[in-house]
């Protein structure tokens, strides 16, 4: 199979790293389980969106790509599927100004070497957000887009709205179970807890 790959919250551990850099920054208190990136939409009332966008941008500035941990069982899983013959590419919705941080960090967790190919959404992708807030319509429409050019049978993706929007174009999708994406449901998207429930369905566990 081909298969596409998400980076951030599939390969990396972001939303926690970041949620608690953002709780440090403007003091304000996290549940103890359950953190990501749905918290963001309930801060309405103690940070502004201009404030939000602002720290967003400072922190994806600076080290953060770069320090970011494996979630554990990944690489192995990786090495497992490229070796039953699987073609793996890295997709991920970082600006391609972000390549060489996310290159380098995939060369040091040995990962890189996994990939046929590290796709980085092109700054003209740019899509008008609502201020304050993620917003994945932009990363969907690259996202399916790439998976049409590439012929990617199968996708390991955690954001609702471009699994979904995959799972419409017609492409498999394994989503990595969040808290953020509870509430996605399609025929096509099989959610998953790990690696391990990836390698599974594979057969090659
Ligand atoms: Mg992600």
């Amino acid at each position: 199979m081909r298969i596409g790959i998400d980076l951030d919250d599939v390969i990396a551990v972001c939303a926690v790293p970041y949620l608690r850099k953002f709780a440090e920054r403007f003091r304000v208190d996290l549940p103890d389980e359950d953190i990501g990136w749905q918290l963001l939409d309930e801060m309405d009332d103690r940070v502004s969106a201009e404030q939000r966008d602002r720290f967003r941008m400072d922190l994806y500035n600076g080290p953060f790509f770069g320090e970011l941990d494996v979630y554990e069982d990944a690489p192995e899983a990786l090495e497992r599927m490229v070796g039953a013959g699987h073609e793996l590419y890295f997709i991920t919705a970082r600006a391609e100004r972000r390549r060489v941080v996310t290159e380098t960090w995939l060369r040091e967790k040995g990962l890189i070497e996994h990939a046929k190919a590290v796709h980085l959404k092109p700054q003209g992708d740019f899509v008008p957000t609502t201020r304050g807030k993620y917003d994945a319509t932009g990363s969907a429409v690259y996202k399916v887009r790439l998976a049409a050019e590439l012929s990617l049978d199968a996708f390991c993706e955690d954001d609702e709205l471009i699994s979904r929007s995959l799972a419409e174009s017609g492409v498999r999708v394994w989503l990595f179970d969040q808290p953020w994406n509870r509430e996605v449901a399609h025929p096509l998207i099989e959610r998953v807890t790990g690696w391990s429930d990836v390698i599974a369905a594979l057969g090659i566990a």
